[in-house]
Parts: structure tokens; C-alpha cells; sequence
């Protein structure tokens, strides 16, 4: 059976992630109850506003059985706000904002600041050959990356790609680009 990649469409743009995997041959479906997160096989977690999602989470009844399956090492790739919620410690977060401790980094929210708080840059990427095209916006920065964390990518000595067992996380968004390369990346993961 071909895998089912969920997309947590509770906020945020899911849209560009499913023309992703399409164009990939994968199937996505959407996700916004238990028993659709219960039905995949791996889950992206797209970019938006973290604090808003992480109290989505809470109101659709996700955030427990989301937690489960992540500790049961469910294939996650989360962009942008979804690397906070995926990250273990979350820095000039909200107070009652929650992420999942699923990859050991700290990430700071709107690490870049107020002045470019959105640019491109072309990324070199442990593993990929040539450059990615790499779109920023409100982006966090990890701040601190656990044993296990592989960092594949870095900005200015920040990295903003990595990688724990089968937990992807970015602070850009490879969506935005049609470089599908970090798609397939994740798909290549899960097995
Ligand atoms: N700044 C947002 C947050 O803290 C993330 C922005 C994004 O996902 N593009 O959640």
C-alpha cells in the first residue's frame, strides 16, 4: 500500500504541501480530528502561527494522541511554526504555547528579527547537490541542537535544517519553491 502522508490542516497553508506530494506520486490527506491522525502513516506540520496552532491542537482534541504518535516515531516533518511545535524547548514562545519535545532542539520564534523577518537565500544542504531555494518568513532559528540532531542546513551559523531519526524540521519553507527535493527527502524516510 502507498503511504498516506497527513497534512494538520488545523491552521496554516497546507495547500502547497499536497501539490508537493502529488507531484511526488504520494498520497496526503488532510488532518483535523484523532482518527484521521490515527489513518497515516506520517504527518507534515506546516507553517503558520504556533501559538494559534498549539491551542488548535488543544480544542480538537489532538494534542494527546498527536503526542503518542510522535513518541511511537511517527515521520514528521515540520516547516516553519511546525518545527516549533515539533521542537523540545520553544524560546520567546508564549507562556501556555506547547511544543512536542519530538526532536531535541531549542528554537527561538522570529529568531531573525523584525527587519528581515522575511528573505530567500540559497541554502547549501548536507546530501542535496546542488542549492535550495530556500523561502523565510517570521522564520525561528534553532539555538541549540541535542545529540542525535544532524544539521543540515545553516544561516549565518544558525542552522534552519534538521534531521532526529525520522523528524525533519525547517525554518523556511520548501513548499513555496517547486524544488521538491526535501519532500522527497521525508518520503524517503518513511518506510
Ligand atoms: N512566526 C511564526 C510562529 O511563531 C512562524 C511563521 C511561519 O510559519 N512562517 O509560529
Amino acid at each position: 500500500m502507498p503511504v498516506k502522508v497527513g497534512l494538520l490542516a488545523l491552521q496554516g497553508a497546507i495547500e502547497p504541501h499536497a501539490l508537493a506530494f502529488q507531484a511526488l506520486g504520494a498520497t496526503s490527506v488532510e488532518v483535523r480530528t484523532p482518527d484521521q491522525l490515527a489513518a497515516v502513516d506520517a504527518l507534515v506540520i506546516p507553517g503558520g502561527e504556533s501559538t494559534t496552532m498549539s491551542k488548535l491542537l488543544d480544542t480538537s482534541g489532538l494534542s494527546e494522541p498527536l503526542a503518542k504518535r510522535l513518541a511511537d516515531g511517527l515521520p514528521t516533518f515540520g516547516t516553519c511554526a511546525g518545527m516549533i511545535i515539533l521542537a523540545r524547548t520553544v524560546l520567546d514562545g508564549r507562556v501556555d504555547q506547547q511544543s512536542y519535545g519530538a526532536i531535541d532542539v531549542t528554537v527561538r520564534r522570529n529568531a531573525f528579527g523584525r527587519q528581515v523577518d522575511s528573505f530567500e537565500a540559497d541554502l547549501a544542504i548536507d546530501g542535496l547537490a546542488d542549492p535550495f531555494h530556500a523561502v523565510f518568513i517570521r522564520a525561528p532559528f534553532v539555538e541549540r541542537v541535542g545529540d542525535g540532531v544532524e544539521v543540515l542546513a545553516s544561516v549565518d551559523g544558525h542552522p534552519v535544517l534538521c534531521r532526529q531519526g525520522v523528524v525533519l524540521v525547517s525554518a523556511f519553507h520548501p513548499e513555496l519553491t517547486d524544488d521538491l527535493r526535501l519532500h522527497e527527502l521525508f518520503l524517503s524516510s518513511i518506510s
